[in-house]
């Protein structure tokens, strides 16, 4: 899941300030802060294919074998500048000059690389050597289709230590959706088993991005299945953190890009209120 879409911010998105291979900074105004971005992905592969992908020459795949000696150098390269450096003075709004989060995003899907459990111990570990805000998170933004392997839920469970959230993408609940919006064929009940997963391992949100395609909004049939699905997974007692629904904040860099457009405020409110009547919190980032 790259940055730019995982995240939606709008702001600098300023990659080549750091000039690495793994790790990045995102500059937010919005959000007001800094994220330090990491990139398992320097491959743009992903396993999914979004329409409203903004990963450029985005192409299906995993994650290459990484450098972990490589990644830790960046990380503790790119931590010594904002704790010690002058990288807040040179690059950043002073009402920003703030660490929001570090977060496994990148060009692509970040639990497809091998070396997943791994990189959340490195994290973990130079996280430590650093004097940085006790409350900050490790956010995971993932497609959320490979969470049945044990190698990557051992890293989600790793987080959950690390004040660690993982935000899960869920754009559709049906078949059609699901090909149409992320072609992907992943089943309903992989998803939902995954999902599950992932709630129990580690605080989880549901990431969801809504849009028109051809000018017309998401379908009734598409938003009630939604509303359906989320009500019955809370009613099993599984436990959400709340959805984060976004809308198109940023180009698409996809075929399907000129038949994308937002959907109107009157929808996405709409729409975040029958979720917010299910009891589930929602983060709006039209
Ligand atoms: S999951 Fe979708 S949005 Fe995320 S990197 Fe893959 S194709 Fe792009």
């Amino acid at each position: 899941m790259q940055r730019t879409s995982k995240l939606l911010h709008i702001g600098d998105h300023s990659r080549d300030i750091a000039g690495l291979t793994y790790v990045y900074p995102v500059v937010s105004r919005r959000a007001g802060g800094v994220s330090i971005g990491i990139n398992l992905n320097p491959n743009n592969a992903c396993n999914w294919r979004c329409v409203y992908c903004q990963v450029p020459d985005l192409k299906r795949g995993s994650a290459p074998q990484l450098d972990l000696v490589t990644l830790e150098a960046e990380l503790r390269t790119f931590l010594h500048e904002i704790v010690h450096g002058d990288f807040m003075q040179t690059h950043v709004i002073p009402e920003a000059r703030r660490i929001n989060d570090i977060a496994l995003s990148g060009n692509g899907e970040p639990t497809s690389a091998r070396e997943f459990a791994q990189v959340i111990e490195l994290i973990g570990r130079v996280k430590a050597d650093y004097n940085l805000p006790k409350n900050l998170k490790l956010v995971l933004i993932t497609n959320g289709s490979l969470v049945n392997r044990p190698g990557v839920q051992a890293g989600v469970s790793a987080m959950a230590e690390l004040n660690g959230e993982v935000w899960f993408k869920l754009d559709s609940v049906t078949r059609e959706g699901r090909q149409r919006i992320n072609n992907t064929r992943m089943s309903l009940m992989r998803m939902r088993e995954n999902l599950r997963l992932a709630t129990r391992l580690c605080p989880t949100w549901l990431q969801t991005c809504v849009f028109q395609i051809n000018g017309m909004a998401p379908p009734v049939v598409e938003s009630d299945a939604y509303l359906s699905f989320l009500e019955s997974f809370l009613n099993e007692g599984e436990k959400l953190k709340g959805v984060l629904l976004y809308g198109l904040a940023r180009p698409s860099m996809q075929p399907e890009a000129p038949r994308l457009t937002k959907v109107d405020q009157v929808w996405m409110e709409t729409f975040s209120a029958r979720i917010q009547a299910l009891g589930v919190e929602v983060r709006l980032n039209p």
